[in-house]
């Protein structure tokens, strides 16, 4: 079967959302299109320094693909974070992912957990245990990652953080947030990105059109080999988003272009909100002085490291 784009190459790839058959240049060039309209919505084009979280898996390979065929390589600087974890942060996928970046043209630059925050992930989790807490993982890594990935972006001055989520994390994310009633967190997604302190580096999502199954077939087309290695703590709890992932790919399967269109639809609506809702500066945390949510003295992730005994209780009382 021929591709629907060019007519001439044979056809390797079926968008069900689309009904269409694509050959793999057709593919790729799809994939970059939505990447480049994306990325002229955030401001990507017209920024001078943009700083790329990686991870090494296909996300984050797709991310620096098509973005450093969007944008000069030499604005761009990944970011890598080892957050400690043992068997999941390995060396050999690191030197592979310096490798591809290498090759693209975009300079590496890395940190971990331990030498950031004093603690590494399995570190900080032993902890939270041995005090009898249940803390997941993914609330510690989530919350030390934005921190790091904020202040290395501060580091480079670069004018926007570029992250490789895809379609489907951002359908997820707006469920999740609908589901909480998370108003103020729902406003700040949508395709322009909302600049709520100053102290944040502004975070943007070039592949949030492009579905997950995408960058796996973008990034296998491409020849790379990325990380497969699922991290270890993933499957210990269930959360509200690994639920709702569950059925949205069941509804996805049934009816085929829905996580595109709760995307879209919620960016339409999240313009209106932003348009009649007004942007509060967000308080700082008073111990590290980052960003945190309205109503908070302390940021998360400092309550984290006091709760597992990792921060000394005094600043609990600090005023
Ligand atoms: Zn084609
Ligand atoms: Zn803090």
């Amino acid at each position: 079967m021929k591709c629907d784009i060019c007519k001439s190459k044979d056809a390797v790839i079926y968008q069900p959302y689309s009904g269409r058959r694509l050959c793999k240049d057709c593919f790729i060039d799809d994939v970059r299109r939505r990447v480049r309209e994306e990325a002229e919505k955030q401001g990507i084009l017209k920024a001078n320094k943009v700083l790329l979280a990686v991870s090494g898996g296909k996300d984050s390979l797709t991310l620096a693909d098509t973005l450093a065929s969007i944008v000069n390589p030499k604005k761009l600087i990944a970011f890598n974070i080892v957050e400690g974890i043992s068997g999941y942060n390995r060396k050999e996928a690191a030197m592979k992912l310096k490798k591809y970046l290498d090759d693209l043209g975009i300079e590496l630059i890395s940190s971990s957990f331990k030498e950031e925050v004093g603690y590494s992930l399995d570190e900080m989790i032993s902890s939270s245990k041995n005090r009898g807490l249940n803390i997941a993982a993914c609330t510690f890594c989530g919350g030390f990652r934005r921190k790091l990935i904020n202040n290395a972006g501060w580091k480079v001055k670069a004018d926007l953080v570029a992250t490789g989520h895809n379609l489907d994390d951002e359908a997820q994310t707006i469920i999740v947030n609908l589901l909480r009633g998370d108003i103020k967190r729902l406003v700040r997604l949508g395709d322009v990105p909302l600049k709520l302190s100053d102290r944040f580096v502004l975070r943007v999502k070039p592949l949030r059109k492009v579905y997950e199954w995408e960058t796996t077939m973008y990034a296998y087309f491409k020849g790379f080999e990325f990380q497969d290695v699922e991290c270890p703590y993933i499957s210990q709890k269930p959360t509200l988003r690994a639920r709702v992932r569950d059925l949205l790919y069941l509804i996805e399967e049934k009816n085929p272009g829905s996580l595109m269109r709760i995307v879209e639809e919620f960016d339409l609506i999240s313009d209106n909100i932003k348009n009649n809702t007004s942007r509060e500066e967000l308080p700082r945390c008073k111990i590290c002085g980052d960003p945190t949510s309205y109503g908070r003295d302390i940021c998360k992730n400092c309550e984290l490291l006091i709760k597992s005994g990792l921060m000394d209780q005094k600043y609990l009382f600090m005023s």
